[in-house]
């Protein structure tokens, strides 16, 4: 269900996460659209990677800041039904894309992506109906998915439990990465 919360809620409809965190960054005074279900995956994502914080970089967006900030002003964070993350483990260091992308499948996400040449922060939303696996640091991988299982599109990525602490390597850069069965 998606709710639309007043611009100064900050009620946490989740454990872990307030209403506050999802408000558009145009700095209006307009209402904080947000789909309960996108905060409750959030939330078994944030325990599926043992996180010690999710940072949401961008949640909800009005039509006009989604325009300013490159969409077409009708897209997922439009609804309440996106968010754009940094996942950290409980060292503090920010959790590799490819991981946290994996994880985001595991949970049952529609729409995920990695969005930066630095593999650090991940898209994802609840849209029905289809599926959109995307990367946007490669060409096309913005349009179109860029695979069908994130497993097999970041080989060294293995489910929690089979894997403690392992390295990717993505385009030549090693990342450390922890995981840990929560
Ligand atoms: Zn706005
Ligand atoms: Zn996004």
């Amino acid at each position: 269900m998606i709710m639309t919360y007043s611009q100064n809620n900050n009620d946490m409809p989740t454990p872990h996460f307030r209403v506050g965190e999802f408000k558009c960054k145009c700095g209006g005074n307009h209402g904080i659209k947000l789909d309960c279900e996108l905060v409750e995956k959030l939330e078994e994502l944030r325990t599926y990677l043992d996180c010690s914080r999710i940072i949401i970089n961008s949640g909800f967006r009005c039509p006009e800041h989604d325009r300013r900030v490159g969409g077409n002003g009708g897209g997922m964070h439009t609804k309440g039904q996106a968010a754009d993350i940094v996942c950290y483990d409980r060292q503090g260091d920010i959790i590799p894309a490819g991981v946290v992308c994996c994880a985001a499948q595991e949970v049952g996400f529609n729409g995920i992506a990695n969005i930066d040449n630095t593999y650090t922060a991940v898209h994802v939303d609840t849209r029905s109906g289809s599926k959109w696996y995307g990367d946007e640091a490669v060409p096309g991988g913005t349009s179109s998915s860029v695979c069908e299982d994130f497993y097999e599109y970041y080989p060294d990525v293995k489910p929690v439990g089979e894997i403690k602490t392992g390295m990717i390597e993505i385009d030549g850069v090693k990342y450390k990465y922890t995981l840990e069965k929560a």
